[in-house]
């Protein structure tokens, strides 16, 4: 681990303990406003409409905060003014995992989010930002404006008062740091590991101790040993977590998330109430942002691969074992089952996911699968 990327991490963690205070600041922020100024080409009065956007992100965090940052400049200038969105990180306005109410309740109008953040309230929004074993980001892409999904989204967000559209992804991510070996599904039982959602319901069914903790606290539980193990993204943001110098091994590939697609979420009043200009506009940045963020996902993972490989040549990375995979794969429609009885929605887009997965996979193993199989 270099010098750098340790000043890296600390910067990172400075900047969410700070959050709070910016909360503070944040609240002397006058309320959305619809206000007429003078136009400066000619002078009849431009109504220009104010949204505050809240994230879940970290100040400053790369690819995902300023992803949210750069919808947000693009939309003021596509729309020459006419809607200008204030962007908040986690915690200046609301706390992180607040952005779902405060978008419902229209303390925000927009939110930069995941979906499956809010799997206690929403179950069923879990399939729109990743599941295990599920589709990659292209794929989901294809679902989501090519096989109803989208329209399954806003139904499932309706109650809600919301509507949500994709915007960011991660692409692939990895499955995760370990100081232990995982040889066979025996060495899973027992392990104490860091590992959110229907992911982390997975592993607890295979015997893993699951726990949820926030990125900033995931190092110090690594290094003193309260947990095994952890997953947070690829190789890009881990580095900046500092994981090289505390954990062994790093196991690809990531099952549980294997194309994270996030999210803008609206508040349904304020997206209605939006000229149709002005909603093509907000569509079109959030896909902007969404294929910017893939690219820098790709470019910066594969440099930080490239740099972890080089500067900390004592971390092994693996492919799980196939006895693993093959385990986590059988166990997560057993999971599946018991959320869908818990929830209809849940089951609901469960078989639509799982109906245009099943159509899509006779496509995928002849034309993506088969092209890359070609390649030595
Ligand atoms: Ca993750």
């Amino acid at each position: 681990m270099s010098d750098n990327n340790t000043v890296s991490r600390r910067k990172f963690l400075t900047a969410t303990a700070v959050a709070g205070a910016g909360a503070l600041l944040a609240g002397c922020n006058q309320s959305p406003t619809a206000s007429n100024q003078p136009s400066q080409e000619n002078n009849t009065p431009k109504t220009v409409i104010n949204w505050q956007m809240v994230t879940t992100w970290p100040p400053g965090f790369p690819i995902l905060q300023t992803g949210a940052e750069r919808f947000a400049k693009m939309v003021g200038e596509m729309s020459d003014g006419a809607l200008e969105i204030e962007v908040f990180a986690g915690g200046e306005l609301v706390p992180a995992l607040g952005s779902f109410d405060a978008v419902s309740n229209g303390t925000a109008q927009a939110s930069s989010s995941a979906a499956y953040y809010w799997a206690g309230t929403v179950p069923a929004g879990q399939f729109f930002t990743s599941v295990p074993f599920g589709f990659t980001y292209s794929q989901m892409m294809a679902w989501i404006y090519g096989g109803g999904g989208l329209e399954l989204w806003h139904e499932t967000y309706e109650p809600f008062g919301a509507i949500a559209f994709p915007m960011l992804t991660t692409g692939v991510q990895m499955g995760g740091w370990f100081n232990k070996e995982i040889n066979s599904v025996e060495d899973l039982r027992g392990l104490k590991m860091r590992i959110p959602g229907l992911g982390g319901k997975v592993m607890a069914k295979a015997g893993v101790d699951t726990v949820v903790l926030p990125g900033a606290e995931i190092f110090t539980a690594m290094q003193t040993g309260t947990i095994d193990a952890c997953e947070w993204v690829g190789p890009y943001h881990d580095q900046i977590l500092g994981f090289p110098e505390i954990a062994k091994y790093y196991y690809h590939p990531g099952w549980h998330e294997p194309g994270p697609v996030t999210e803008l979420n609206l508040n349904k009043d304020a997206w209605d109430k939006l000229p149709k200009e002005l909603q093509l506009i907000v569509q079109a940045s959030a896909t902007d942002a969404t294929n910017w963020s893939f690219a820098q996902f790709e470019t910066e993972n594969y440099k930080a691969l490239a740099a972890l490989k080089e500067e900390s040549p004592e971390v092994e990375i693996r492919r799980f074992p196939d006895e693993v995979l093959a385990e986590l794969q059988r166990l997560t429609p057993v999971v599946f089952d018991e959320e869908s009885e818990n929830n209809a929605q849940f089951a609901k887009v469960r078989a639509a996911y799982d109906s245009y997965s099943t159509g899509l996979a006779n496509w995928s193993e002849i034309s993506l699968l088969s092209y890359l199989n070609s390649i030595e």
